[in-house]
C-alpha cells in the first residue's frame, strides 16, 4: 500500500487513497475516474450490471475497449479458413477493413485467462445494461496502461488469428487506434480464483 494525496480532477474532492500496489485508477464519489501519468486524465467508462448482484463472490474486472481500424493488408490462410478478424470487421463482405472494439483486460491474469477472456469479448461483444457505480462489489485493480494496451490490443488480434494452429500462414495489417474507455465487466470468482463472467 501507498498513500497518495491527490484531488479529484472533476470536483476538487481531495482523494486520500489507500492505493492498491499498481492501480492506476483513482475513483470519485462524484463519479470520475482518473488516471495520472502524472497529469490528471479523466477516464471514459462504463459499469456492467452483473445478472446477479447479490451474489458475495461477484467481482469487477476492468477491461479496456480499444477501438481501432484495422485494415488486412495480406494474408495467406490455408484450406480456405475464414479468418475471425475479418467476420468480425463491420461491413466485412470481402473488404478486410473496418472498426473494430478490442476487448483487452485491465488487469494482470494468468496468460491462458487473459487470452480466453479477450478473445470471447472480442468475438461477441457483451450486451449489458450500465450501472452508475460498483454497487459495493469489488474490483481488481487497473494494472495495464493505456499504452500496454495498444500492444495487447495487437497480441488479442493475432491470438485470436492463430486460434485454428496451422491455419494462418501469415498476416499483414494495419491497426489505428481510434478510442479506448474502461469497461468493467461483473464476473463471479470461485474459490480457486476462476473467473466467470456475470452478464
Ligand atoms: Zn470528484
Amino acid at each position: 500500500m501507498k498513500l497518495t494525496r491527490v484531488e479529484c480532477p472533476s470536483c476538487g474532492q481531495p482523494l486520500v487513497s489507500k492505493q492498491r500496489e499498481e492501480d492506476l485508477l483513482f475513483v470519485c464519489d462524484c463519479g470520475t475516474i482518473h488516471m495520472r501519468d502524472p497529469k490528471p486524465k479523466e477516464m471514459e467508462y462504463q459499469i456492467a450490471r452483473p445478472r446477479d448482484a447479490r451474489r458475495p463472490d461477484n467481482v469487477y474486472v476492468p477491461f479496456w475497449r480499444v477501438s481501432a481500424h484495422v485494415a488486412i493488408m495480406d494474408t495467406e490462410v490455408v484450406g480456405g479458413y475464414i479468418h475471425k478478424l475479418a467476420t468480425l470487421i463491420e461491413g466485412g463482405g470481402g473488404r478486410y477493413s473496418g472498426n473494430v472494439d478490442i476487448y483487452v483486460p485491465a488487469t494482470k491474469l494468468p496468460a491462458e485467462e487473459f487470452r480466453k477472456w479477450a478473445t470471447a469479448l472480442t468475438n461477441n461483444p457483451p450486451h449489458y445494461a450500465e450501472s452508475k457505480d460498483f454497487g459495493g462489489i469489488s474490483r481488481m485493480p487497473c494494472n495495464i496502461s493505456e499504452k500496454e494496451a495498444e500492444e495487447l490490443a495487437d497480441f488479442v488480434i493475432l491470438t485470436n488469428e492463430a486460434e485454428k494452429p496451422g491455419t494462418l500462414q501469415y498476416i499483414r495489417y494495419t491497426m489505428t487506434v481510434n478510442n479506448k474507455s474502461l469497461i468493467f465487466v461483473p464476473f463471479i470468482r470461485d474459490t480457486l480464483a476462476r473467473l466467470y463472467i456475470n452478464l
